[in-house]
């Protein structure tokens, strides 16, 4: 039996990981490839204590850290978990600490999951290098969306930066190197409506007021938290509930980071909350 074990392998989770086993708890990471999220991000300014980083180096120093706190990683996909008697795929703890992310949320479109990898992607850090020289659009208002834009500005021709309101939801910064940016323009007021399609591969684009012809798509309008796992009672409609100590409403069960039902989506929060919800646990397991 192990003292915790840790579902999730990006910020929140090493950094829950790396408290617990700092604390003295024999402790298992389960996940995917170590880095979550953050592995996408091409270019971080806003860690404190980093003046600038990307997102794989960032989360590499976390996996060492975490390895070298004692704590055991295994790249293993989470597929079953007993939340009463805390068991995750078939490994039995004393608290479990959920640190599972989020997904990319999709447009919704007839073919856009069929177009990915021949035109449309979720990933402007694995994915723009395809692009370069071409003319691609992004669809999305928030940072995530004009850090894509700006990125591929500087490998690709044209980037049309497509957003449903008048106004970013983006840092004023980016908003600023955005407009600064020749050749980044931007369709406001409009979504996109159709992804148009020539021999298999994505070939344009058409909002309500325009058509146009580009090589890719990025799409980046946010993230959905990953509850499949959970029962409904856990959640409501963004993500899992938890208290100000990380606690879900499952005594001995804690939640951290991207799933959880915060508005605050950025690296530093979800190892905050990683932080916080090893505390917790390890506070947990020594009142039993
Ligand atoms: P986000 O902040 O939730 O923004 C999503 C954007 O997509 C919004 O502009 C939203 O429009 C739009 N949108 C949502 N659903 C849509 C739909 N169905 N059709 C068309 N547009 C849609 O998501 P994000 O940019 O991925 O960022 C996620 C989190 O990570 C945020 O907390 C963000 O601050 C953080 N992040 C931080 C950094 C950084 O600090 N440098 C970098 C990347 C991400 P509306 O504006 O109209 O709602």
């Amino acid at each position: 039996m192990k003292d915790i074990i840790v579902c999730g392998t990006g910020a929140a989770g090493l950094s829950a990981a790396m408290y617990c086993a700092r604390g003295g708890a024999d402790v298992l990471v389960l996940g995917d490839i170590p880095g979550g999220q953050t592995l996408n991000a091409h270019a971080i300014e806003n860690y404190p204590g980093v003046e600038m980083t990307d997102g794989f180096s960032l989360m590499e120093i976390m996996r060492k850290q975490v390895l070298s706190s004692g704590a055991e990683i295994k790249t293993e996909r989470i597929t079953k978990i007993d939340f009463e008697k805390k068991v995750v795929n078939g490994t039995p703890c004393k608290a479990i600490i959920l640190a599972l992310g989020a997904n990319h949320r999709k447009l919704g479109l007839p073919n856009e999951e069929s177009l990915v990898g021949k035109g449309v992607s979720y990933c402007a850090t694995c994915d723009g290098n395809f692009f370069r020289g071409k003319t691609v659009a992004v669809a999305g208002g928030g940072n995530t969306a004009l850090t894509d834009a700006l990125f591929l500005s500087k490998i690709c021709k044209e980037v049309f930066l497509i957003h449903r309101r008048d106004t970013f939801r983006a840092e004023q910064t980016l908003i600023d190197k955005v407009s600064k940016a020749e050749n980044i323009i931007c369709f406001l007021n409009q979504n996109v409506k159709e992804i148009k399609e020539e021999n298999g591969r994505l070939s344009g684009v058409v909002t309500e007021k325009n058509a146009f012809k580009c090589d890719g798509l990025f799409v980046a309008i946010g993230t959905v938290s990953n509850i499949s796992l959970l029962p409904e009672k856990m959640c409501n409609d963004k993500g899992v509930v938890v208290d100000t100590k990380m606690q879900t409403n499952i005594k001995g069960v804690f939640a951290a980071g991207d799933m959880t039902d915060t508005n605050q989506k950025q690296i530093v929060t979800a190892a905050g909350d990683g932080a916080k919800a090893a505390k917790s646990a390890l506070s947990y397991i020594q009142s039993l």
